[in-house]
């Protein structure tokens, strides 16, 4: 069986050598640590789990757009949302008006100079701070229950990795830790839970 070694190896579970008699077993697949692969990255949560409408909203919705969290037609009626909540600007008031077929990249650039002319800085398509945004939106789906909890995880193993930003490693790690335990074993909600929190906490 598949084991962690504890204090010889600094590498997560997932990216260790598996040992040789092991590979050599005939049921060697079977004893891989069991991962689900069929939701590639279909983590969905609605922009109402962000709270009230705001310019911050409308950053952390934008970032998750990027990652498929959201849908653009769901960022569309956040700008209307905020123009309602009495949030006007040229661009926002573009991006409400969009269609709700629009493009992520058109919905980008149009909520990233909204984002400008509401007193913020531009929104770096590329940089770390999509991640950690786009993180934080699905973090916030999974405590309100719209997300289960192998998935949620295998997602942010997957998407996240052990590249990703620091702040993200302890949830990535979880992952790796739900690799080895029960699926029987209820304990891990309420650490999940807890992890998923202090994440939030640290980023805000
Ligand atoms: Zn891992």
């Amino acid at each position: 069986m598949y084991e962690i070694d504890h204090g010889f190896s600094t590498e997560p579970p997932c990216r260790r050598p598996i040992p040789a008699d092991v590979l050599r077993g005939a049921n060697a697949a079977a004893a891989m640590p069991p991962r689900s692969r069929k939701d590639d990255g279909g983590v969905h949560v609605t922009v109402a789990s962000l709270g009230v409408p705001a310019p911050s909203t409308l950053r952390e919705a934008t970032a998750a757009m990027q990652w498929g969290v959201v849908a653009p037609r769901d960022v569309i009626a956040l700008a209307a949302d905020l123009i309602a909540a009495g949030t006007v600007t040229e661009s926002l008031a573009a991006l409400a008006s969009l269609y709700p077929d629009a493009t992520a990249p058109d919905v980008f650039s149009l909520s990233s100079r909204a984002l400008v002319e509401a007193g913020g800085r531009p929104l770096d398509r590329d940089g770390e701070e999509v991640s950690i945004l786009a993180l934080r939106v699905a973090c916030k789906g999974y405590l309100a229950g719209q997300l289960r909890l192998r998935v949620f995880f295998s997602w942010v193993h997957e998407r996240v990795s052990h590249d990703g930003p620091d702040a993200a490693q302890p949830l990535v790690e979880f992952d790796d830790e739900l690799d080895v335990r029960k699926a029987s074993d209820l304990r891990n909600r309420p650490d999940a839970a807890r992890l998923v929190a202090g994440f939030l906490t640290a980023t805000q």
